[in-house]
């Protein structure tokens, strides 16, 4: 199993809470795991515990839109029969990701947004809860002032779509493998600071963001813009398929996204070997992973950088 953080630039103050809260949802999941469960309650187990934490831009805390509100997305998918469900724009719930796995077993939808999501979340029994924290109503805030203060005078859209939507990292993500050999995905996020109300991110775009298929489970981050464009989680999961190894497939994968599209991006991949791949064109990209194979758990910020 592994998870992720967020691609982007961490504050150096920021780094400890990531990677305990990386650590604590790699343990649940892999608990379920280790119990027999399937690969999409782990993952969704894990990607649940990231969205309660604050010190990521999912769930509790997440990234606030141009009008001051959370709007968020979610993304889960299973690889055996291409199964996912999804939500954007999605206010006012604790966990994402759970409507999300809602929308793929209960409906006959793909991708549920807005005023309808919400209302099938409410039917599906999620109470009302308030996402937003102290800290990020600050951090708001801070960036809408300093968007004022730039460029007094000119058009104040013009000027925002050249210089955001900011990107902070802090989405959260999650593959793993069960026992019947099975993969998934998960994904959560509160996108970009300060974007435009209604935007739609990478993250429940199938394909896009969030991807499984019967050969690899990918979670991707960064510019969701870039992975809509260039479907960065399929392409990874395409060329798993065509029998490179996970890592080549993120290498290869990123790199062709950088020269097409651009680099500020980050992925993890796991194939149905359980071989793992990860990759990031940010600073940073906070991630964990636990094998079975060595009982071993490690959390670090960055991909070392021989390999990087
Ligand atoms: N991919 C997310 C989005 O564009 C943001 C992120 O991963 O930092 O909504």
């Amino acid at each position: 199993m592994m998870v992720h953080g967020g691609a982007g630039n961490w504050k150096r103050t920021d780094e400890a809470a990531a990677l305990e809260g990386l650590r604590r949802a790699l343990a649940a999941g892999t608990a379920l795991l280790a119990r027999g469960g399937s690969a999409l309650d782990a993952v969704v187990a894990a990607v649940s515990l990231m969205e309660d934490d604050p010190a990521f831009n999912a769930g509790t805390g997440s990234a606030l839109n141009l009008d001051g509100e959370d709007e968020m997305d979610a993304g889960v998918m299973v690889g055996d029969g291409l199964k996912t469900g999804n939500v954007t724009c999605l206010r006012r719930v604790r966990n994402p990701v759970q409507v999300a796995r809602k929308v793929m077993e209960e409906t006959d939808h793909v991708l549920l947004s807005g005023e309808g999501a919400l209302k099938f979340a409410r039917l599906m029994g999620f109470p009302d809860y308030d996402p937003v924290t102290a800290a990020r109503r600050r951090d708001w805030q801070e960036k809408r002032e300093a968007l004022e203060e730039k460029r007094p005078g000119r058009s104040r859209l013009a000027r925002l779509l050249r210089v955001h939507p900011e990107l902070g990292g802090g989405t959260v993500g999650a593959v793993a493998l069960d026992r019947r050999g099975k993969l998934a995905a998960a994904t959560s996020t509160g996108g970009v600071t300060l974007k435009l109300p209604g935007r739609v991110g990478d993250t429940p775009v199938p394909g896009a963001g969030n991807y499984a298929s019967p050969a690899g489970a990918v979670s991707a981050t960064g510019r969701g813009e870039f992975m809509m464009r260039f479907l960065t989680a399929k392409a990874v999961c395409d060329r798993i398929g065509a029998g490179l190894s996970a890592q080549q497939a993120v290498d290869r994968s990123l790199s062709a996204m950088a020269r097409e599209v651009g680099d500020e991006a980050g992925v993890i991949a796991l194939d149905a070997e359980g071989r793992m791949g990860i990759g990031h064109g940010t600073a940073a990209m906070p991630h964990g992973y636990f094998t079975s194979a060595d009982g071993k758990t490690v959390v670090r910020m960055q991909v070392p950088r021989h390999r990087a």
